[in-house]
């Protein structure tokens, strides 16, 4: 495994840590393309390789001299869905290679296979995303609520790990390598939450007035069916001028992005009259801060560029 990139001085940076690759396209993919085009360095950070993904695009054809069968084939095959990708978004990317866990299905659950990154200590798996903090130094971290905002156990581990790293990055005393870099302590960490229930409901009733289907009837029932509290929102970036980009990024995963699917249900103009933000949940700070931001830098900028 390549080491993580070195952040470069005098900018501000933004670190995102994601569970599998396709997850920065549909979770604040708008907010890094608008930072990263706004002249933050970004760097997006995927734990694990994708290798346990299905084929969720009719459409998709194997890359000539590819196959998708093998979790290898798989492994290369998304890493090159990932290039198109980051590329797409503007943004730097950095692979931990922990080996995907697959979303286990049945009652019971089966068990996670042997090399589930779900399956590593918390100290080995989250050594990497300390030693990218390190390299990397960002003011501003982001990755997912402790639920993983979804149930996958890769997407519960990546919390796990991120929120390891934000505690120990900065203390000489952990994660101790030889010739590492020196530590480095982030001043913001943030949830991703792109699919409140105030976002489903805002763009559900907006399709249903348009008199267009909506995507998200049933999922607005079962979520508020299952009474779960909603997470909390403290921080909505503007993105809809970076819809583009993000729609490109989201392409750019054909294994697992169907054009016509999901994710390009709602028109993008309605998405931009309705919501045009990406929403972060402030989840915790070593800067002051106001109770509601619309950037993830509040705080930070205008004294952390030398840094
Ligand atoms: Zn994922």
């Amino acid at each position: 495994m390549s080491s993580a990139p070195l952040g470069t001085p005098g900018r501000l940076r933004l670190m995102a840590v994601h569970a599998h690759p396709d997850d920065e396209s549909s979770k604040g993919a708008g907010t890094t393309a608008r930072y990263a085009a706004e002249g933050v360095e970004v760097l997006v950070v995927t734990c694990t390789g994708g290798e346990r993904g299905d084929v969720l695009n009719p459409a998709f054809e194997v890359p000539p001299g590819h196959e998708f069968e093998t979790l290898a084939g798989k492994r290369a095959v998304r890493r090159l869905e990932m290039a198109a990708a980051a590329s797409a978004l503007g943004v730097r990317q950095h692979w931990l290679g922990f080996v995907d866990s697959g979303l286990p299905e049945g009652d019971p659950l089966p068990p996670l296979p042997q090399d589930a990154f779900a399956r590593v200590p918390v100290e080995v798996a989250a050594a990497p995303v300390v030693e990218a903090v390190r390299r990397f130094r960002p003011h501003v971290l982001t990755t997912y609520d402790p639920s993983g905002g979804y149930p996958h156990p890769d997407h519960v581990y990546t919390h796990t790990v991120s929120m390891e790293a934000w505690r120990a990055a900065g203390d000489p005393a952990r994660y101790v390598v030889d010739g590492g870099a020196p530590p480095w302590t982030p001043l913001k960490l943030y949830y991703n939450h792109g699919f409140s229930l105030a976002r489903l409901r805002a763009v559900h009733e907006a399709m249903e007035g348009l008199g267009l289907e909506s995507p998200f009837g049933d999922w607005i029932e079962s979520r508020a069916a299952r009474e779960i509290p909603e997470r909390q929102v403290t921080t909505r970036v503007t993105v809809a001028d970076y819809f583009g980009q993000r729609d490109a990024a989201l392409v750019a995963h054909a294994s697992q992005i169907d054009p016509t699917g999901f994710f390009f249900a709602v028109p993008r103009d309605v998405e931009a009259d309705v919501w045009p933000w990406e929403e972060y949940e402030l989840a915790a700070s070593r800067v002051p801060v106001e109770p509601e931001e619309d950037d993830l830098f509040a705080g930070v900028r205008g004294t952390q560029e030398a840094r």
